[in-house]
């Protein structure tokens, strides 16, 4: 459920129409809805009530605007953040350092140092090696770095191979096999208090039996730690859960989710930790475009939008599907290709799909383009880089300005033995 509805036949954002936005801040913008990112925090929230001991981080990387992060700090999340970056972005945006979990493969040394200085509550350790290295620090520090261990499950979340993370093959966390004896070795280590497991086997899963196997797998190699006599006391289950991105498509509810972890999990006695991006942020933003113009094909006409693949590189990196409406539909439709004006095949939207008939300069959408949407943007082919606007109600601010090619310019060099 979102907060993007069609009034007087004009598409709003909660109460603000969108043409409204984009006369005043241009074309393309991500535009999101506050309203829907509340309510879908509070549904997650809500359908893991049969946890009782629970810390819920964001998944940065999915949105990491500041004032998507300050809103969900005040909904009481915490952050899941895979570089140093992410990190100095999720205190910014007032998130407590102990509710900050530091994730990812290539924690550099600095990231690692700038973590342990900041307080932050958990490093999802991806190696045995990175383990060292922290405790090194740590300890070389005069302090303590908690920590869990990521675990690689070998299980097969169903989706596409390149947000796919769970299985063996992957670069993520250590083999489920050899985890107890790596736990053990780092678990001795000063410096370093680990104090749990960490799963997260991919995004976007339309089913959550591979999350249902992974987690089991999880508690079994949990109660074989404890065995060998380390303590586990939290255990971070990860993000994944999948949203619709075409009108009717079903996805499991965050409550089937919480039920599910609730009965795996029941006897566990441990913290449990989740980490929801997409689910939180997916469905609260739309990527508003303008078409340019319709050119002619030889199967069907080019709608050629000024949004392009490097607003939006879902489609282009994960032959992703994005729902394409007009924001002043009249009724009518036509089978069109959606494309971008950069200079590469893959900034193609949709081929052959049928879409309200649009014209040059009308307004139209893509949906679902909250998480790994603007995130993702970058300023190929020297466009500009997309600007994020939030709506409450009927007011709304830019959370996000277009920065112009002229400031990416600014910032290059010519070395003066070029001349
Ligand atoms: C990307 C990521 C997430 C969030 O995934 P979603 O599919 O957006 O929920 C959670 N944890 C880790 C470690 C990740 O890399």
């Amino acid at each position: 459920m979102d907060h993007f509805t069609y009034r007087d036949g004009v598409l709003h954002a909660e109460d603000v129409p969108l043409p409204q936005i984009v006369a005043a801040v241009g074309s393309p913008v991500y535009v999101y809805s506050r309203a829907t990112l509340t309510r879908h925090a509070r549904v997650f929230l809500e359908g893991l009530g049969g946890v009782p001991q629970k810390h819920v981080a964001f998944a940065v990387k999915s949105n990491p605007n500041l004032a998507v992060l300050r809103l969900l700090a005040r909904e009481g999340f915490g952050a899941d953040c895979v570089s140093g970056g992410e990190v100095a972005r999720a205190l910014a945006a007032g998130m407590a350092p102990e509710g900050i979990v530091f994730s990812g493969v290539g924690k550099t040394a600095a990231e690692l140092r700038q973590g342990i200085a900041a307080g932050i509550g958990q490093f999802n350790l991806e190696s045995e090696e990175e383990g060292v290295e922290l405790a090194q620090i740590a300890a070389a520090m005069g302090t303590t770095a908690r920590a869990a261990l990521r675990v690689n499950p070998d299980v097969d979340a169903g989706t596409h191979g390149k947000i796919s993370t769970g299985k063996a093959e992957n670069k993520f966390g250590v083999p489920y096999d050899r985890a107890a004896g790596i736990y053990g070795r780092l678990a001795a280590l000063p410096g370093l208090e680990l104090r749990g497991l960490a799963v997260h086997i991919g995004s976007q899963l339309a089913s959550l039996d591979p999350l249902e196997a992974a987690f089991t797998k999880m508690g079994v190699l949990m109660q074989d730690i404890r065995a060998q006599g380390d303590s586990v006391s939290h255990m971070d289950l990860g993000g994944g859960i999948g949203v619709p991105y075409r009108a009717g498509e079903e996805f499991p509810s965050p409550a089937a989710y919480g039920a599910m972890v609730a009965r795996v999990t029941g006897n566990w006695g441990a913290t449990l930790m989740f980490e929801p991006g997409r689910v939180i942020t997916g469905n609260s933003g739309v990527l508003v475009t303008r078409v340019i113009r319709v050119k002619p094909g030889v199967v069907a006409p080019f709608v050629v939008v000024d949004a392009a693949m490097n607003d939006l590189a879902r489609p282009a990196l994960y032959d992703a599907w994005h729902d394409f409406v007009a924001v002043e539909p009249s009724g009518a439709q036509m089978v069109a290709n959606i494309v971008g004006p950069i200079c590469e095949s893959s900034d193609t939207f949709a081929m052959g799909r049928t879409i309200d008939a649009v014209g040059p300069g009308d307004l139209a959408v893509f949906r679902t383009a909250g998480a790994y949407g603007a995130t993702m943007a970058n300023t190929y082919n020297s466009r500009a880089l997309v600007p994020e606007v939030m709506v409450d109600g009927d007011r709304w601010a830019v959370v996000a300005e277009r920065i112009e090619p002229a400031a990416i310019l600014a910032a290059e060099r010519v070395p003066e033995w070029l001349d």
